[in-house]
């Protein structure tokens, strides 16, 4: 029987608990926290990919039914004040044009951390205890170390360990692990209940209006010098409106320090007059915040597949694109994935290996999102680059999960080649056709501004796709690059380039890069192997979960009864719904 010990119980240990329970049901699952009270509470909204993992865990209904529905992203880019008199918008609004079929919600974290406890109990063995040390090797298996709460002390032994102990970093100090990033952020937030809605909902923007949700159900994301702040409503447990407010900054950009209530309330006086009131209409809650958060690993999983880094242990997210939760979602069924093989005997080092290139371009995606920091005052900029991330994020990102490759170790050295760290100084322009961007947000008009950064999520975001079967990974990376060209188009076309002869080298350079998107994306179009066949078919490369979309076990009916519900057993063995394992005999294969 394999044994598993997950050292810390916050959101990773929660959902790793549940998620190795189903996926392992014969493994023998210890969860190692002290069980503090207290702790910040982060982490609310979700994306897509992260409701597919909570509806593979049974939590579907759950959600439907006890947290708000969370329509999308909104932004909120800052407009200059406009000649004086004139009645001018206070921002431009980019909402979602319309309901996309993937769910997504804002979670009340502590009724969602309540309900995740409950879920785990009749699974799961827990110690209340504070891990002291990991013995790794001087035994068959590792030995965790711990300090119960009554003083006791007690030795597990494991075959394999889960750090999930977040900023403690139990093993990335233990074993010398840690890195300091390229940029460091800080935070500041704290929900808010009691305030006067109509405050958010009555300022004045420039949108296109849609018939679909109301406004208010979604995470809201506002700009300013060196920082952004989100607001995320959600369900307050006694009724009545809840919202989380908080915001990210970074110190050397925005010239700010640790930020308390004051100096956060003379930002919004500042910059967002109405949040402001939002705020002092209000009674707060509760309130954290982090300084110089950020972190990474030198490592993050044991080649041999005994140890693993989870979540905050291994390195923080910026929370800017609500990735963190999200990513926990690639992990957790990443280390499944090495488990599996580990105890048929068929983990290679290389396999290992990929999947740590695959977070490794995460990092790559966060080095980017630093640079964010430079062009957040700069609606234009700012609204093109975010309109370029959700596409890559719909046709790349979204994909590449719910198909379950991401799981397979060529498509993760795929994605590692494609996002490639650069070192700070090196980094290429993070803004979509930067030649282009010069010219188009230099004006300070306000109308113009307004004109130069339309809506155009609906021809960007493929809203239809909503079966993990229907997801042709190739088209829609054909289409990706089909949809560049067509941005790239508009924002020239925005600058009438024909009639400035200036301009005229700018258009044929950015015309010929719009064609050379437009040759990619016949090309892949029309031969989609020729980006699919990333994936490969060998077992020491495979996912263990087969077909590999298996790893979001099937939901239905089962979702709201027993935890145990239709767990699937991958590797040997009979499977339990249907679902064929990864055959004995390609996993001997793989060993040889
Ligand atoms: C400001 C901010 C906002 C965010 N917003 C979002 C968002 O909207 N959406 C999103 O997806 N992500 C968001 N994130 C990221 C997300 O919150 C994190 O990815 C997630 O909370 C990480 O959870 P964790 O379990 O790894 O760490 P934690 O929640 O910190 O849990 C660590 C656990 O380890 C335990 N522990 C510590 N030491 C020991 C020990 N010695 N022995 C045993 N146990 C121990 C602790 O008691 C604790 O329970 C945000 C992050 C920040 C900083």
């Amino acid at each position: 029987m394999t044994s598993i010990a997950l050292l810390g119980g916050g959101l990773a240990g929660k959902l790793a608990a549940l998620y190795l329970a189903r996926s392992i049901p014969d493994a023998r699952i210890t969860l190692v926290d002290p069980e503090r009270d207290g702790l910040p509470v982060v982490g609310e909204s979700t994306v897509e990919v992260t409701v597919q993992f909570f509806k593979a865990l049974g939590l579907g209904t759950y959600l439907e039914e006890e947290h708000l529905h969370k329509y999308g992203l909104t932004y909120y880019f800052r407009l200059p004040p406009g000649a004086a008199g004139a009645p001018t918008p206070d921002y431009v609004q980019h909402e979602a044009p319309g309901v996309i079929r993937l769910p997504s919600y804002n979670l009340n974290r502590h009724t969602f951390d309540r309900e995740l406890e409950a879920r785990i109990a009749p699974q799961v063995t827990r110690i209340a205890g504070k891990v002291q040390s990991v013995d790794l090797d001087s035994g068959p298996a590792p030995q965790v170390h711990i300090q119960r709460n009554d003083g006791t002390a007690e030795v597990l032994a494991a075959d394999h360990v889960i750090d999930c102990s977040g900023r403690a970093r139990l093993l990335a100090r233990q074993l010398d692990l840690h890195k300091a990033p390229p940029c460091q952020r800080n935070s500041y937030w704290f929900r808010l209940k009691g305030f006067d809605r109509a405050i958010l909902e009555g300022m004045a923007l420039a949108k296109l209006r849609q018939h679909c949700f109301g406004s208010y159900y979604v995470t809201h994301h506002f700009y300013g010098d060196g920082y952004w702040i989100w607001i995320i409503p959600m369900r307050a447990p006694e009724g009545g409106d809840m919202v989380s407010m908080g915001i990210t900054y970074r110190g050397d950009v925005s010239g700010e320090q640790a930020m308390g209530l004051d100096r956060f309330c003379a930002i919004l006086d500042r910059d967002h007059p109405a949040l402001a009131r939002l705020v002092r209409s209000g009674e707060m809650v509760d309130q954290s915040r982090y300084f110089n958060y950020m972190y990474e690993a030198s490592s993050y999983y044991c080649r041999k597949g005994r140890w693993f880094l989870l979540g905050d242990s291994g390195f923080t997210f910026d929370p800017a694109n609500s990735a963190g939760i999200a990513y926990l979602g690639h992990q957790i069924p990443q280390i499944a994935s090495m488990i599996l093989k580990a105890r048929a005997g068929a983990l290679t080092p290389c396999y290992v290996e990929a999947l740590e290139g695959h977070l490794t371009a995460q990092l790559a995606l966060q080095d980017q999102w630093s640079h964010w920091y430079h062009i957040m005052d700069d609606p234009v900029r700012m609204a093109w680059t975010l309109l370029l991330a959700n596409m890559g994020y719909f046709h790349l990102v979204v994909p590449n999960y719910m198909s379950g490759r991401f799981l397979n170790a060529g498509v993760a050295r795929q994605v590692a080649g494609l996002l490639r760290r650069h070192c700070p100084k090196t980094q290429p322009p993070v803004e979509p056709f930067p030649r282009i961007m010069v010219h188009l947000a230099e004006t300070s008009d306000t109308e113009e501004i307004v004109a130069r950064i339309p809506a155009l999520y609906e021809r960007t975001i493929p809203f239809s796709y909503y079966r993990p079967d229907n997801i042709a990974r190739g088209r829609l990376i054909a289409r990706y690059f089909k949809k560049r060209a067509m941005l790239r188009m508009v924002a020239l076309g925005m600058l009438s380039p024909l009639r400035r002869p200036a301009l005229w080298p700018l258009a044929l350079v950015e015309t010929g890069a719009a064609l050379g998107d437009l040759a990619k994306a016949a090309t892949i179009g029309l031969v989609p192997w020729i980006y699919e066949r990333a994936e490969r078919t060998g077992a020491a490369d495979a996912s263990a979960f087969q077909p590999p979309q298996a790893f979001l076990f099937p939901q239905g009916d089962h979702e709201r009864g027993s935890p145990a519900a239709a767990p699937i057993c991958p590797v040997s063995g009979t499977p339990q719904t249907g679902q064929p394992s990864l055959p004995d005999r390609q996993m001997a294969g793989a060993q040889s």
